[in-house]
């Protein structure tokens, strides 16, 4: 194929993404992440928005310096500083984008921006100018183009690529387009817009209606050659386009588009368990291509179909968007070499350190419990990069409880600075003493909102995962942890919590973290 027929795909997980409420990463997890959608081979990773904060920067900043391959692109206002942080942060990047945005509807241009048409094309237009003069790679966004008046959506794409931009984003920020309209516009600019062939359309849709998806292919169909979406769909309010949706609707319907990306589809689910399990928001089960049903078939009608062809009922097989056919069993017997592989196919890169470090509590678990299913080494997995992403690390706990005692608990836990702080607390049972232990020796209150354990895999001896939510002066943040033991899965969940919640409260600490974990 040609092309003129490939679609790029601009993964925006680190930067729309995050902005889903209660999703913060940290550094250590970005990298992570960044790391992972190298691997499923996204043209751009959107890191960032350097000027929003000091800890912004440092993450497009770590993932400039870190990822090769992708493009590394930061967001920035058409504003002087903003632009200028944008440039500073991708100085080290390989491939670098500044991405500038100003909105241009006339909702935005009166109540938000307070500023005329032929003020909204020379800010536009400025701005442009000043990223190019750091970058030869500007996409700039008409934000809420699809409210835009046509017409003059086409008057600033001009301009805009006049001034240098060589990617023109036209969003449909708040989730009003419908796909014929939508369409329409893009095909709008098109015909109407002089030198368009100077630049590649792209299009950044949100899902408040449900129709993000069907909103990017039909702008695809119409000419744009960009798609700009998220992992499993996360981002503001209800989300932005999926980009497993769309990449396995370009693929499994090639007959019809004729068009093609760059996505290896076998990393499709490895990483989308990994952005659930950086973020905690959790795939609905019956979620298109990467839900836990999505290739599962319960009527009988269908199973028998599916056994004797699974062309009657299954439109894509399981294994080519790297959902594994069945969970391949580990044991007390097998190796480092054999763990090291269903690590590798599970999605996770991890260092000699990390990885000796889950093939240690592999070993433990293994004392405990016969069978060790994909699920268990998730959960592994998960423990190490999170306990390795905190500035607080667990040293040792005790509780006690029963009936006719008060709960207990005993927490000592070590900062990375090196010092070791043990607290008591009593509570309505040894979780809530704990938690109340690990609140004293952090210096952080915070409001339990909800606290659910479910089981990681089958058997009696499964290990229990134990999602946490708490409130902390305003914010939503999460933390999950699974053990055999729940009282210690509940710690660990808490403390990942209680990691983020100081990262924020000093930033310093995330470079200094990344320092220490820093691979190459
Ligand atoms: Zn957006």
């Amino acid at each position: 194929m040609s092309d003129s027929n490939r679609v790029l795909i601009f993964d925006t997980t680190l930067r729309d993404g995050e902005q889903s409420p209660g999703a913060t990463m940290t550094l250590a997890e970005k990298l992570e992440l960044a790391q992972a959608l190298r691997d499923l081979g996204v043209d751009a990773i959107e890191a960032g928005f350097p000027a929003a904060s000091p800890g912004e920067f440092s993450a497009v900043r770590a993932v400039a310096r870190q990822i090769e391959g992708p493009i590394v692109c930061a967001l920035a206002r058409c504003e002087a500083r903003d632009i200028d942080k944008a440039g500073e942060a991708l100085r080290d990047a390989a491939r670098r984008r500044i991405h500038v945005f100003l909105a241009t509807s006339p909702i935005h241009r009166e109540h938000k921006l307070r500023m005329s048409k032929p003020q909204v094309v020379r800010v536009a237009v400025e701005g442009i100018a000043r990223a190019r003069s750091l970058s030869d790679d500007v996409e700039f966004s008409a934000e809420d183009a699809s409210r835009t008046e046509p017409d003059f959506l086409a008057e600033v794409v001009e301009y805009a690529i006049e001034a240098g931009a060589t990617t023109i984003n036209v969003p449909d920020t708040v989730g009003y387009a419908v796909p014929e309209q939508y369409a329409a516009i893009i095909g709008h600019l098109k015909r109407t817009v002089r030198n368009i062939d100077r630049a590649t359309l792209s299009v950044h849709c949100h899902d408040d209606l449900g129709l993000s998806v069907a909103n990017s292919l039909a702008a695809v169909m119409a000419g744009a050659r960009q798609v700009e979406c998220t992992i499993n769909g996360i981002g503001e309010r209800a989300g932005n386009c999926a980009l497993e949706e769309v990449v396995m609707a370009l693929r499994t319907r090639a007959d019809f588009f004729h068009l093609s990306t760059g996505i290896n589809t076998r990393r499709l689910h490895p990483t989308s368990r990994l952005v659930s399990n950086v973020t905690g928001l959790q795939v609905q089960r019956n979620k298109a291509i990467v839900g836990q049903n999505a290739f599962a078939h319960e009527a009988g009608i269908h199973q028998h179909g599916v056994l004797m062809n699974a062309s009657t009922y299954e439109i894509m097989r399981p294994e080519d968007v790297g959902m594994g056919k069945s969970d391949l069993v580990l044991g007390k017997h097998s190796g480092r070499h054999a763990l090291r592989e269903r690590i590798n196919a599970l999605g996770y890169a991890l260092d000699e350190e990390q990885l000796k470090k889950v093939f240690d509590d592999f070993k433990a678990l293994s004392e405990k419990k016969k069978e060790i299913f994909d699920a268990d080494i998730e959960a592994l997995i998960e423990g190490t990069i999170q306990d390795s992403s905190g500035p607080w690390t667990i040293v040792a706990f005790h509780t006690s409880s029963g009936s006719g005692t008060l709960p207990t608990a005993a927490v000592c836990l070590q900062h990375v600075d090196g010092r070791k702080v043990q607290e008591a607390a009593c509570g309505d049972g040894p979780i809530d003493a704990v938690l109340k232990a690990m609140e004293r020796i952090a210096e952080v209150a915070v409001k339990l909102r909800d606290y659910q354990v479910r089981s990681v895999s089958g058997g009696m001896d499964a290990q229990g995962e134990v999602t946490v939510e708490v409130e902390h002066e305003g914010r939503i943040h999460r933390g999950r942890a699974a053990s055999t033991d729940i009282v210690e899965a509940s710690a660990r969940a808490f403390l990942s919590v209680v990691n983020r919640i100081t990262l924020e409260r000093e930033p310093s600490q995330q470079a200094m973290l990344a320092s220490a974990h820093r691979r190459d």
